[in-house]
């Protein structure tokens, strides 16, 4: 099917685009990105949006499909039979899809569930990590990844490479979601760190380790790690960034995902207001912090941990980016977060997150102009998936579908 989407506004995945862009799909690809004014292709059905901008399909660089956003849903996982963890993540896919998201990066699989089913002609894209690898008994060990000892840490990745993971997610610190799990207690030493990265690094996977404590985020810094979770640098009072973290991840390059991003009308989780009653730690300091490492050059990916609870179920990834904005990002950076810049951070630049010709056409279309007003981004109007609309608002479902 051929088809033209055409808006008065876009974002091309870097930048907005002034006057929009008409952007003409083939297949399951893009094949010509035009400026909204030029002549239209002869023949071409043609999605008109003059109050919408159109932007390239969003990513989210962190899920967990296997959590359906109940309360604790990450241990409600290990009670379930693989027909009903199958659900969940149908469920979870097809929640981010209507939400504008057509790929995600789930980096909190049960045994193989996720990495091992095919992705459907309706459901986004995956790039899986398997489950995370944990120390014994630490957070998320529940999802069968726990490990200790240089040999078994070395097997477990050589397990998820040969089961098709794509990136390997490493549980450094402690997390807030694992009962009797201490975020600021730290789950490997700089060694065992070493050793996942190495041998990752041999087999061509990138690392991305979760971090909330100060020592957690210094150890994978000194272990190399490709990208940091969180990294709330989180100390008994509260957050403290050193000057020489920032610089350093500014430096290498490393992707912080401070995994933003929770329905405005629901609180934080219970664990949370926890955490922060403990240290001091406030929300306001939270975007403080990401605000500085933006200003310092660290790249940022705007994934939203989806699924953990009922304020973070999938689809949620528009907030996070308002969340970025209110760190301090313009909003073509915070846009960027989750598209180009999370396509990158995924292994998926060659075929996501920008408008041009040759990518995947993944495309959504949002009600307003997200450039004035970053919450458009939660007014989804249309959204096409590998070259098929597979959400489409008014009359077109019939000419276009
Ligand atoms: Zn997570």
């Amino acid at each position: 099917m051929s088809f033209v989407v055409r808006a008065a506004h876009a974002f091309d995945g870097q930048r907005f685009v002034p006057d929009g862009l008409q952007v003409q799909v083939q297949g399951d690809r893009i094949v010509a990105v035009r400026p909204a004014r030029a002549p239209l292709p002869v023949g071409l059905p043609v999605l008109d949006r003059p109050d919408a901008t159109l932007l390239p399909g969003l990513i989210d660089t962190h899920v967990h499909l296997v959590a359906g956003a109940e309360p604790d849903a990450l241990s409600l996982d290990a009670g379930r039979s693989a027909d009903q963890r199958e659900q969940v993540v149908r469920r979870s896919l097809l929640q981010q899809v209507r939400a504008g998201v057509t790929a995600v990066r789930d980096l909190g699989d049960n045994r193989f569930a996720v990495v091992d089913r095919t992705v459907r002609d309706d459901e986004p894209s995956v790039v899986g990590s398997g489950p995370p690898i944990t120390s014994v008994g630490g957070h998320c060990a529940a999802l069968g990844g726990a490990a200790s000892g240089v040999r078994a840490l070395r097997a477990a990745v050589a397990e998820r490479h040969e089961r098709g993971a794509q990136t390997v997610k490493l549980i450094v610190s402690g997390g807030a979601m694992t009962a009797g799990s201490d975020l600021l207690l730290d789950q490997f030493e700089d060694a065992d760190v070493r050793v996942v990265v190495d041998e990752a690094h041999r087999r061509g996977l990138p690392v991305t380790a979760h971090a909330h404590s100060v020592s957690a985020v210094q150890t994978c810094l000194t272990a190399d790690v490709d990208a940091i979770e969180h990294c709330t640098c989180l100390t008994a009072a509260g957050i403290h960034t050193p000057s020489e973290v920032v610089d350093a991840l500014a430096a290498r390059r490393i992707w912080v995902c401070p995994t933003f991003g929770r329905l405005p009308t629901l609180p934080p989780s219970p664990q949370a207001i926890e955490v922060m009653r403990r240290t001091g730690m406030t929300l306001d300091a939270r975007f403080a912090q990401v605000g500085r490492l933006y200003a310092a050059g660290v790249p940022l990916t705007a994934g939203s941990d989806a699924g953990i609870h009922p304020a973070k179920p999938h689809g949620v990834l528009a907030y996070a980016v308002g969340e970025l904005v209110r760190s301090g990002l313009p909003v073509d950076a915070a846009v960027t977060a989750a598209t180009s810049g999370a396509a990158e951070a995924c292994g998926l630049a060659t075929t996501a997150g920008r408008l041009r010709p040759g990518m995947v056409a993944d495309l959504v279309v949002v009600d307003g102009d997200v450039e004035r007003d970053v919450s458009a981004l939660t007014r989804i109007r249309d959204v096409v998936l590998r070259g098929r609309l597979v959400v489409v608002s008014g009359a077109e479902r019939s000419a276009l579908s």
